[in-house]
Formats: structure tokens, sequence, C-alpha cells
């Protein structure tokens, strides 16, 4: 199977995803927020939360494993999307590390199935363009070296950003 095959787009509420485990774009405390980590919280159970709470925080671009508990999906990786503030100050290098730290836990824990949210693209403003290329063109990286991860799934909320991923996925060869 080629890898663009392994690549898979879905409008719609990650936290319905049945994987292996879904990404949770989180902040630095790992102690829940709004947006896409507070539906996978509230999906989850109060048990994530304490759960998050030994794992005494995460850096912007570094990854840490969870359960799933209420979750259909199995596991959560949380990861830290950075704050877009103009694009000078290492966003994009940090936006790619998640990508690949979160992978790259995938690959270590035999996860098949993996599904991602569009980090950094909410409150943390990266633009979804510039935010999207580098999600796709990381994980088709990773996806290269990690033949154990069978599907990548990018869950997109809203049709905006499904026709961005949707246009960059159809252009590749
Ligand atoms: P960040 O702080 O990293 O920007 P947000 O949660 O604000 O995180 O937004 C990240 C992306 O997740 C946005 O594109 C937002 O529309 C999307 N999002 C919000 N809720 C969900 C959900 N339930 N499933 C998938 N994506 C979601």
């Amino acid at each position: 199977m080629s890898v663009k095959e392994r690549i898979e787009l879905i409008e719609g509420d990650i936290t319905k995803l049945d994987v292996d485990a879904i990404v949770n774009a989180a902040n630095s405390s790992l102690l829940g927020g709004g947006g896409v980590d507070g539906a996978i919280h509230y999906a989850a159970g109060p048990q994530l939360v304490e759960e998050c709470a030994k794992l005494g925080g995460c850096p912007t671009g570094e990854a840490r494993l969870t359960k799933g508990y209420r979750l259909p999906a199995r596991h959560v990786i949380h990861t830290v999307g950075p704050i877009w503030r103009g694009g000078s100050n290492g966003e994009p290098e940090k936006l790619a590390n998640c990508y690949r730290n979160s992978m790259q836990i995938a690959a270590d824990n035999g996860f098949a199935t993996i599904a991602f949210p569009a980090i950094s693209t909410g409150v943390y403003g990266y633009p979804l363009q510039e935010a999207a290329q580098i999600a796709i063109n990381q994980v088709i990286e990773c996806l290269n070296e990690m033949p154990s991860i069978k599907k990548v799934i990018f869950v997109l909320f809203g049709r905006k950003n499904f026709d961005i991923y949707t246009d960059i996925l159809s252009n590749l060869k």
C-alpha cells in the first residue's frame, strides 16, 4: 500500500473515532482546555485528567501518552502545538515536531491506527494552509519510516480545513 493510501481525511469530531490513538492538541499543563482538548476530556471522563496530572506537563513540540478511558479510542497522545506569533519564532519546526513525536509514540507502542486534529489551528492561531502543509509533509515522512502504522486519519473540524487538506493530498503524486 502506498503512503498516500495510508492517509485518510474525515470531516468531523475526533472524539468519535475508534482507533488505537487519537492525538490531542493540548496546552503545556496537560490539564485540559477548550477546543478539541475540552471535547476529548469531556468524552474520556474524569480519569483522563487524573492521569494527565501525574505527567507534570509537556513542553511545546513534545508528546505524552495516556489511556483513552471512555473514548472509543484506546489511547490519547497529548501534544502541545506552538502559539502562532508571526511564523519566525520556530513555529514551523515546533509544529512539525508535534506530528513527528506523536507518530513516534504510535510506532513505539505498536499502534496501527492514529487520528490527528489540525494542531494549533484553533485558539493558537496557526494559518490553516501552512499548518496543513506541515502536517501532511511530516506524516508522509514518518509513514515512510514507520511501516507498522497502517492508517493516519486527519480529522478536520469544518469544511474549510477539510478542503485545504483535500487539495494538498490530491496534488501529491
Ligand atoms: P489549538 O489550541 O492547538 O489551536 P484548538 O482545539 O483550539 O487547539 O483547535 C485545533 C483544531 O481542532 C481546530 O482546527 C479546531 O477547529 C479543531 N477541533 C475542535 N474541536 C474538535 C473536535 N471535536 N474534533 C476534531 N477537531 C476539533
